[in-house]
């Protein structure tokens, strides 16, 4: 039984008044209150909160699991995979190392300051506000909280209103398993995280649109405060003819067609280098029916597009290449087929844009010269993939293209590595987070010099200035 639970407490559906109705400015203030009484710097309460929201994920997955079905239509496992386990995992990473991490760390002094020591310490930074999108709505908003959390920082969460069951069961919970005067979540569209934004925090971590990054920008700078911007963008995968494509082709359609697409990570076009440009669409077709069958409608691990406007806008796109596989869609449902379209022009509107859906362009360049000239002619993607059999086209893609992350062989699972940092480049975002790179997210690294009066040996660097003097000073500095 989880700390402070109620048996039959309601797991979502009404948000939770007492946390919501309190304005933004309220809400803030009681939280910077609570950080400065310094409740939440000792390590023990900020391991207590991340193995309280660790209770919370492996006692209630399946509350959270509904939560994600209904918003998105996900099959249990995949929330497992995706949401749920993933956050598990990353709390068990925190914590095996948390200690380590937040380590006084020793630096040399110059012999010019000697006697002396000097070491960093990590501050918490206060209050942060973490704003996060609907596609993996819990992954997403309590990834950054453990970080938050784990720095000794108060959390202010805003989570999507565009997964309305999500959200709600995240503002049942977190203030019930959490400290209520260290975390607060506030749901809401634009009018409540513009409220929220006017506030100061000390540090706003924000998942979702490029658009919307440069707002939270501007209202960030406002207050100088610094942010984290967690945007997308068009994620290419380079395919050359040597590779394993049967085997190519099954991860490309597990990466790209979970979520049904709305992946930030997943597989936005594929840029086929000669002839492995044709080859790959029958392994493409084939993976998709070993995987989802011949009506994806049916499959019960295939997920459904969040809403109407985004069902539209990819409808619209379906016709922008000869279809390999795919195209039927049905709006009542918001269902669109795994989709892979050939011959498609580079400057057709599927290839504008990020699909952010299961539509999978496939873009035919000569070579790996034109491949990369393709890549850097563009914003830089959030992630680059590449199957290839050839060390040197590694080597190449590693040194000449510039991308959020970059994986080999498979897409998407660089996630799943704790040791990565995520984060984008460019339009595909600022700043990084996971691991120990989220304390450095979350945490200010403080300089601490300490030398001893006792004998005064800066004497040398006082005025009045001799020859003798500047004679010593230039030696030891
Ligand atoms: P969204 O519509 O849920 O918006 C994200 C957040 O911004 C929400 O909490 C929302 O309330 C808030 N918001 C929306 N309009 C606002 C406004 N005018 N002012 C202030 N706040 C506002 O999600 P989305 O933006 O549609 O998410 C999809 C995008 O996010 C894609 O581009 C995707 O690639 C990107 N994404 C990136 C990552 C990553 O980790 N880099 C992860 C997921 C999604």
């Amino acid at each position: 039984m989880l700390l402070g639970m109620k048996p039959n407490a309601p797991t979502g559906g009404q948000p939770d008044i007492a946390v919501t109705a309190a304005p933004a400015a309220e809400t803030v203030a009681r939280l910077r209150a609570t950080f400065n009484t310094g409740r939440t710097k000792p390590v023990a309460w900020r391991k207590q909160q991340l193995q309280a929201l660790r209770r919370l994920l492996t006692e209630h997955e399946d509350v959270f699991a509904q939560a994600l079905h209904t918003d998105l239509g996900k099959s249990a496992t995949e929330s497992h995979m995706m949401e749920i386990g993933f956050l598990v995992k990353e709390i068990d990473h925190t914590l095996r190392h948390l200690d380590r991490w937040l380590r006084p760390s020793r630096v040399w002094v110059p012999l010019s300051l000697a006697p002396a020591h000097a070491w960093t310490v990590r501050d918490p930074l206060g209050v942060v506000l973490v704003i996060s999108p609907w596609n993996y709505p819990v992954n997403l908003a309590l990834a950054p909280v453990i970080g938050a959390l784990a720095a000794g920082n108060t959390v202010v969460l805003k989570p999507s209103e565009v997964a309305p069951a999500t959200s709600a069961v995240l503002a049942h919970w977190l203030p019930r398993v959490l400290d209520p005067q260290a975390v607060a979540v506030v749901e809401g569209g634009v009018p409540e995280t513009t409220a929220l934004l006017e506030q100061r925090f000390d540090h706003i971590f924000y998942t979702g649109n490029g658009t919307v990054g440069r707002i939270v920008m501007t209202a960030a700078a406002r207050h100088l405060t610094p942010v984290t911007l967690e945007l997308g963008g068009k994620s290419p995968v380079v395919l050359e003819p040597g590779a394993d494509l049967a085997t190519a082709a099954r991860r490309i359609v597990w990466g790209k067609f979970m979520n049904a697409g709305q992946t930030c990570v997943a597989p936005d076009y594929v840029l086929a280098i000669g002839e492995a440009g044709t080859e790959i669409e029958a392994h493409l077709r084939e993976a998709i029916r070993e995987m989802y069958g011949t009506d994806p409608a049916r499959s019960n691990d295939y997920g459904r597009i969040i809403n109407e406007r985004h069902f539209d806008r990819l409808a619209g796109l379906l016709n922008d290449g000869r279809t390999v596989v795919g195209g039927d869609h049905d709006r009542d449902a918001r269902y669109i087929a795994p989709t892979v379209l050939a011959d498609v022009d580079p400057d057709s509107p599927v290839m504008r844009d990020e699909i952010f859906g299961p539509i999978l362009p496939i873009v035919r360049v000569p070579d790996l010269d034109a491949a990369i000239a393709f890549i850097t002619g563009r914003d830089k993607p959030l992630a680059l993939y590449a199957f290839t059999a050839s060390k040197r086209s590694k080597r190449r893609l590693t040194a000449e293209t510039s991308s959020g992350g970059l994986a080999f062989g498979v897409p998407t699972a660089q996630l799943a590595v704790p040791g990565l940092p995520f984060g984008g480049v460019g339009e595909s975002g600022m700043g990084r987070y996971h691991g120990s790179y989220s304390l450095d997210t979350f945490s200010h690294l403080k300089s601490v010099l300490d030398k001893p009066l006792q004998a005064d040996t800066l004497r040398v660097t006082y005025p009045p200035y001799t020859r003798r003097k500047d004679r010593i000073l230039r030696h030891i500095t």
